[in-house]
């Protein structure tokens, strides 16, 4: 299924993606595609306030991961500086139903996402405005459901 919402506002988009954690119920990969500043670690950071999260989510600038617990517990990965790098990372141990996974730049590891996911591309339409696109398999419909 596809679904499509513009925000105007970061704290709109932050307020979106909190509404979809809180109606996580197990595990779940979500991948997050869009240039520089489109507003992928913004989502996580909603995101994570909804699972129940209390630390902020930030761009790890030296690591490729990081892990935060809640409600629900959230590995966040930026796979950025990993172009190139085709190596096993283990992060296949994290695409498991105790784990909520967010992975910004997912084409760098493309080859090691599971099907089962829904992904995000976010469109820049101006300074304060973006467009979300979800996709996902009709099997995770009702997860984006919690999205209003
Ligand atoms: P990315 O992780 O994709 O590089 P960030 O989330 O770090 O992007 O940065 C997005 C920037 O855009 C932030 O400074 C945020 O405040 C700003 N912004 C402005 N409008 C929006 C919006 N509607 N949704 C998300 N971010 C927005
Ligand atoms: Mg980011």
């Amino acid at each position: 299924m596809e679904l499509i919402k513009q925000t105007y506002s970061a704290q709109e988009t932050k307020q979106m993606a909190q509404q979809l954690g809180q109606s996580i119920e197990q595990g779940l990969l979500i991948t997050l595609q869009g240039d520089l500043g489109a507003g992928k670690t913004t989502f996580a950071q909603g995101l994570a306030k909804g699972l129940g999260i209390e630390k902020t989510v930030n761009s790890p600038t030296f690591t490729i991961s990081k892990i935060y617990y809640g409600r629900m517990n959230l590995i966040h990965i930026d796979a950025y500086r990993l172009e190139g790098l085709h190596q096993d990372l283990g992060f296949d141990e994290f695409f498991d139903p105790q784990w909520v996974c967010v992975v910004e730049w997912p084409k760098y590891i493309q080859e090691i996402l599971p099907k089962n996911r829904i992904d995000i591309r976010i469109i820049r339409i101006d300074e304060q405005s973006r467009l979300f696109h979800f996709t996902c398999d009709d099997t995770l419909a009702h997860v984006l459901e919690g999205i209003v």
